[in-house]
């Protein structure tokens, strides 16, 4: 044989190696018998992401996509032009942007409603065939009572889909299935990644029908994650409740701190309310006193363990503004419409020792209000 046809052919007989956790199957195809068949469809690592996910969430089926982008998009394939979705008005500024630019490419009616409001849950039109929200919601981290829109539109339409964006509450912390809603989704990019070093996104569902919808959408979208993002995600899934734990804890101490801070007009955290959200992670928002928002940048400018930018739910903490960050896509009026203003700031807190982090925000804010108080001198 010519060493370039055996080059082509070789493989180690690898059969009987016993690795301690699941290596990385990084190939696009399997061979005519495996029960798999090519990674667009399924592949052993998206497969075992799946698993710990549904586990933990205690769903039936659960479906790995690239991004939560993606997740998204999924859901929304199965809507059919003259249908009617709703969409809650505190969403993630991409979020928004998709949904607006779906709904008006594929005819369908769109209603933004304030589902924090049980007034404006119970005007949920007739017809609606898909109602997508978070709870606690980006910004301002409101409760949408998911069982409440869940009776609501199903008591309607029983065939209508109420979907769930599950990133900020986690996994751990709240189950919209047991809730009543039909979808829990997830941008793994966040929590689950824990790492800022990898995009995935996942649907859970209870529902056999659903779950082979968004089996072919992905498939057929091309939407499936990738292998080695799939495995890195359930490496960081090992580490997953620790992290959530030290966020948890952290957080809850920030908002006691920033609570008593001068700079500071007001915080905003969720309602834990042992029900539907038992625990709460490592972001909440804080509005800075009016004087102080044009010096936000010396702000994070001041900071030393705060990296600024689009990452969050990570390992280290970030600083971002949501009205030039996660929400930059959305018109003026459209984030005026939301209340939000450049006053708003996201803190994500990491894994650092808490006192470094609390003694860090006094002071860089402190040094943005003594530029203020300064003097102006000739
Ligand atoms: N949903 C929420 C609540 C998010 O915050 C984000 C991103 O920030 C997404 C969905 C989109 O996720 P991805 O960036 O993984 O596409």
């Amino acid at each position: 044989m010519d060493p370039i046809t055996r080059c082509l052919h070789t493989r180690s007989g690898v059969s009987d190696a016993r690795p301690s956790v699941t290596p990385l199957y990084q190939n696009s195809a399997f061979d005519a018998g495996s029960t798999y068949f090519y990674t667009r469809k399924n592949n052993p690592n998206v497969e075992e992401f799946e698993e710990v996910v549904r586990e933990l969430e205690q769903a039936q089926h659960g479906v790995a996509v690239a991004t939560g982008m993606a997740a998204i998009r999924t859901c929304l394939e199965q809507l059919r032009p003259g249908d009617t979705m709703v969409l809650n008005t505190l969403v993630y500024g991409c979020s928004f942007k998709l949904v607006q630019r779906f709904c008006a490419r594929f005819n369908v009616r769109l209603e933004v409603l304030d589902l924090s409001s049980p007034e404006c849950v119970s005007a949920i039109p007739i017809g609606t065939r898909l109602v997508l929200f978070e709870t606690p919601t980006n910004p301002f981290l409101k409760t949408v009572d998911i069982e409440l829109v869940a009776n609501t539109v199903k008591s309607l339409d029983s065939s209508a889909l109420v979907v769930v964006d599950n990133t900020w509450a986690t996994s751990i912390y709240q189950h919209p299935l047991a809730l009543g809603a039909d979808v829990s989704l997830h941008s793994a990019t966040k929590y689950m990644s824990g790492h800022s070093d990898v995009m995935g996104g996942m649907l859970l569902t209870d529902r056999d029908d659903l779950a082979d919808a968004f089996r072919q959408e992905r498939f057929y979208s091309g939407a499936i994650l990738d292998p080695y993002a799939a495995w890195l995600l359930r490496r960081s899934m090992q580490t997953f409740g620790v992290r959530l734990e030290r966020q948890s804890n952290t957080t809850a101490v920030m908002r006691e701190f920033l609570k008593g801070l001068p700079q500071v007009r007001n915080v905003y955290y969720p309602e834990i309310d042992g029900r539907q959200l038992r625990g709460y992670g490592g972001i909440l928002f804080i509005e800075l006193r009016p004087d102080l928002v044009p010096l936000y940048p010396e702000l994070v400018s001041a900071l030393r363990y705060f990296g600024s930018g689009t990452a969050m739910a990570c390992v280290t903490s970030m600083i971002a503004q949501p009205y030039t960050g996660s929400h930059a896509s959305m018109t003026d009026a459209e984030k005026e419409q939301m209340g939000l203003s450049r006053g708003l700031v996201r803190l994500c807190f990491g894994l650092e020792e808490p006192d470094d982090l609390l003694r860090d925000l006094q002071l860089a804010l402190a040094s943005i209000d003594q530029a203020v108080l300064k003097p102006v001198t000739a």
